[in-house]
């Protein structure tokens, strides 16, 4: 049995705390793997490597940490089949699709690159008489990250590049689910030239996670899971005087004005929905569809649904794979099932007859949703797309803002007009103008609003440059030994 175990001070660390989890291919309901969960002897290991490690690492010149960040492209870009591959046989989503999250996760790898630049600070000459003042952000320290199942390699790139390039040293939770792309990525750090114990992997659940979250060194967490432990995450942190960010859980809407291109917003919503077999979450689980062409979009939604091609992530025809687990495609499916007690409509019922040991769940839709159905109430977190008729745009734009999540959405419209009111209107983290999937670029930076997000801090881009560093400025004054006498006023610059 494939054992996966942790990654500490440079190393493949075997555990020996005991407790382990099994691994699955969702393909096949096959056990692939048994992953190491971490005892809190072993997570202190983790972070007094990276404790360690971090005074070299502090002070090794922004030029050497951008060249192992820029040495770490080129592996991750040589190694992006490899890295699909690994992390589709343990999460299920088609290759494909593994190979783009691979290239968003490179994209904040590149962005660290230029770290030399993000860390810039301010001068100012002569703020008073012979004073200059000054500003420099410096690393935290030792920074963990915990973090879901769904990207299994592109969340951690996400965290661990910009954490570095600051100067920090790291301590990654990933998810039990999928852990074996993340080992692959330690040691193409190391192949980088990241020194032994910059970068460490403790494999665990919450056991891990609670150490995490109380151990005096480390200094900030960056989560990235469902809301109700990302509050968690939020709440026991903070109370142990950490800095954290912690994204949450969305439910991510597409409001369909009647004036839009019917077969764009189709293609849009079956990608959007179905891709990843939803399990993303900027994926759209809710199409918000005006009264007069709803009608006319659930048909054009539905005729496409067939083509689908549902399969193995490994096979190459495959555009949508499994769900993550048995469990959670018996949730899915529970979804569904309750639908039309509650008053809506399954238009396409994606259940598959029992005997299948593959976890999928085939494209579905509902109609006719509202809210205070389950099916809108919950994320679903799969291929199950709902569609809710709304007047017009204010009924759709109060829907969306009513909505306790609030991490993406998007707006499918040939008005200018409308669209830049919808922009201003939202209260919603990231949005999308005829753009299904809006996930900002890594020069720009990640993060929902109300329930998705605990924290002030968005992910990676600009912000997570100031999450990862705090600010320190400095008077200074250099003066004449001729000059100098006792002076007991409050300083003053005039
Ligand atoms: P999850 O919250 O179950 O797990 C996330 C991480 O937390 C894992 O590493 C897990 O081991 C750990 N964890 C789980 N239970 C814990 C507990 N009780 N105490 C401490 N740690 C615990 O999430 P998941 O199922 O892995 O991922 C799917 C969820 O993540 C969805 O809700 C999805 O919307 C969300 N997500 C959000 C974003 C975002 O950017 N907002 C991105 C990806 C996924």
């Amino acid at each position: 049995m494939n054992k996966i175990e942790h990654w500490i001070d440079g190393k493949v660390v075997a555990s020996t705390s005991g407790p382990t989890s099994p691994v699955y291919n969702p393909a096949t309901g096959e056990q692939s793997g048994e992953v190491a969960l971490a005892s809190v002897d072993e997570v202190d290991a983790a972070v007094a490597a990276a404790q360690a490690a971090l005074p070299a690492w502090r002070a090794t010149s922004l030029s050497k940490r951008a060249e192992i960040m820029f040495r770490m492209r080129e592996l991750v870009d040589a190694n992006r089949k490899e890295i699909a591959s690994l992390l589709t046989a343990e999460h299920g989503k088609v290759l494909s699709d593994a190979l783009g999250e691979v290239a968003r996760g490179l994209e904040n790898i590149e962005f660290a690159c230029g770290v030399p630049h993000l860390l810039k600070g301010g001068y100012s000459e002569q703020a008073a008489s012979g004073v200059d003042v000054y500003s420099i952000r410096q690393p935290l320290g030792v920074v963990a990250g915990v973090t879901p199942f769904n990207f299994p390699a592109m969340v951690p790139m996400w965290m661990f590049a910009n954490a570095l390039a600051c100067g920090n040293t790291f301590v990654l939770k990933p998810s039990e689910k999928d852990p074996s792309v993340t080992m692959f990525v330690a040691e193409l750090l190391a192949q980088a030239g990241l020194p032994a114990g910059c970068f460490n992997i403790v494999q665990g659940d919450k056991v891990a996670v609670d150490r995490l979250l109380e151990h005096d060194d480390v200094r900030a967490v960056s989560f990235v899971g469902s809301t109700p432990i990302a509050k968690y995450i939020y709440e026991t942190g903070s109370a142990n005087g950490k800095r954290v960010q912690a994204l949450g859980g969305a439910k991510n809407h597409m409001l369909v004005l009647a004036d839009a291109d019917l077969d764009m917003a189709a293609d849009a919503a079956i990608g959007a929905a179905y891709g990843s077999a939803g399990e993303r979450c900027m994926a759209i689980s809710v199409v918000l569809a005006a009264d007069s062409i709803a009608d006319e979009l659930v048909e054009k939604v539905t005729e496409r649904i067939p083509d689908v091609k549902v399969g193995p992530g490994m096979e190459p025809d495959s555009e949508m794979g499994p769900l993550i687990t048995a469990e959670h495609r018996d949730k899915v499916a529970s979804y569904i099932e309750g639908a039309p007690a509650e008053g809506a409509t399954v238009v396409v019922d994606g259940r598959r007859p029992g005997g299948d040991t593959g976890y999928f769940v085939d494209p579905s839709l509902i109609d006719h949703v509202r809210p205070g159905m389950a099916c809108y109430d919950h994320e679903i977190f799969g291929p199950v797309l709902s569609v809710v008729r709304v007047n017009g745009y204010e009924d759709g734009v109060d829907m969306i803002n009513a909505n306790p999540w609030a991490n993406g959405t998007a707006i499918f419209t040939r008005d200018g007009g409308a669209a830049r009111q919808f922009q201003f209107d939202i209260e919603v983290g990231m949005v999308g103008i005829n753009v299904p999937i809006p996930v900002p670029v890594s020069y720009y930076s990640f993060g929902g609003w109300k329930a998705s997000l605990f924290g002030d801090t968005h992910m990676y881009g600009p912000e997570v440059i100031n999450f990862y560093t705090r600010g320190k400025v400095v008077t200074s004054r250099w003066p004449d030994p001729a000059t100098s006498e006792v002076d007991l006023g409050f300083p003053q610059n005039r």
